[in-house]
């Protein structure tokens, strides 16, 4: 059972020689990102001393306590902070600087204090790119990419995607109207056909023929045990892969259908892991190991 987070109205300042980071979120009970973070810091640790005072907390924040919990936390000792549901949109009016990705994306899941103000950075996109790269030896550019979902995570996924040099997405969701902001905002960026939308019941033909294609889930569908999977693989050809940003439960209906076609296929805790590894050279300016952050994250989830 992960530990239970620290209350904001009952966060006291750190010690003088402590580096605090943290985690935001609400709900954020279940969240294992302190176990990857404090992992790493360890190890770390055994390199340079300083990293023995640096410790990662998760803090329940609510949405409506997001603007006074940025401040708090600067002036109680925390100088890098990660957000989850429901801040990463809400926190851009509070930021100081936006770097270019993550203003693309228009989310921000890092936070790092540069002495006077916040700033904000995107890791998702990294962690996305890198973890197919390493667990499926799918290169972005190199396939054809079809994204579920139009969501904060897709949009992420989309934009990483056309950064990296994909010449379109293929994007589906359950509703026009989320898949219709989410075409308007990257069209805003980048040339409108490059971005192909339609809706998850009107899959094209032509996307079921495509060799090398990469399916990206980035939709909630498939958190809950008893969730069906938000398409039909059959028929594909054997040479696509699956990725589902969904590592709890770590098989969700698309995968087991992935896996029963014969296809490759990933769940997102490689993600999860890339995208914090990411965040902590982000806030400690060294390499981070990956490796041991996923063997702890993989040691976790079994535990869980
Ligand atoms: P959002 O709430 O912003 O988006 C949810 C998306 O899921 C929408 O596109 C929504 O479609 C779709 N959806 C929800 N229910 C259904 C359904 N029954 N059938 C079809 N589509 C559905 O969430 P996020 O974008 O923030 O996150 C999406 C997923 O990605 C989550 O499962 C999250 O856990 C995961 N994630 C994983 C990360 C990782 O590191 N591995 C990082 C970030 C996210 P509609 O618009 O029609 O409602």
């Amino acid at each position: 059972m992960p530990d239970l987070p620290i209350q904001l109205s009952g966060l006291s300042a750190l010690p003088s020689e402590k580096v605090g980071l943290a985690v935001l979120g609400y709900p954020i009970a279940h969240s294992i990102s302190p176990s990857l973070h404090n992992s790493a810091l360890r190890k770390l640790s055994e390199k340079d001393e300083r990293f023995v005072h640096w410790r990662y907390d998760k803090i329940e924040v609510q949405a409506s306590e997001l603007p006074e919990a940025l401040p708090k936390l600067a002036r109680m000792g925390y100088r890098g902070i990660n957000l989850t549901i429901p801040h990463k949109v809400e926190v851009l009016p509070l930021l100081d600087w936006i770097d270019d990705e993550a203003n693309l994306m228009g989310a921000v899941n890092t936070l790092a204090w540069d002495g006077t103000g916040w700033k904000g950075y995107n890791t998702d996109g990294y962690g996305l790119e890198t973890a197919v790269s390493d667990e499926l030896k799918a290169s972005l550019p190199a396939s054809s990419v079809l994204v579920l979902g139009a969501g904060g995570a897709a949009r992420a996924a989309v934009a990483r995607c056309l950064l990296s040099g994909c010449e379109c997405v293929w994007v589906a969701n359950r509703s026009s109207a989320r898949l219709e902001e989410l075409n308007e905002a990257l069209c805003r960026e980048f040339e409108q056909d490059r971005i192909r939308p339609f809706v998850l019941s009107e899959i094209p033909q032509e996307i079921m023929e495509f060799q090398n294609l990469l399916i990206i889930n980035a939709t909630s569908l498939g958190l809950a045990q008893t969730d069906p999977s938000p398409i039909s693989l059959s028929g594909l050809p054997s040479s696509t892969k699956v990725y589902d940003m969904i590592y709890n439960p770590p098989e969700t209906a698309l995968l087991k259908e992935a896996g029963l076609a014969g296809l490759a296929r990933e769940n997102g805790l490689s993600m999860l892991v890339h995208q914090a590894a990411k965040a902590l050279e982000i806030w400690t300016s060294e390499q981070v190991c990956a490796d041991s952050m996923f063997a702890c994250a993989k040691e976790v989830m079994q535990k869980s």
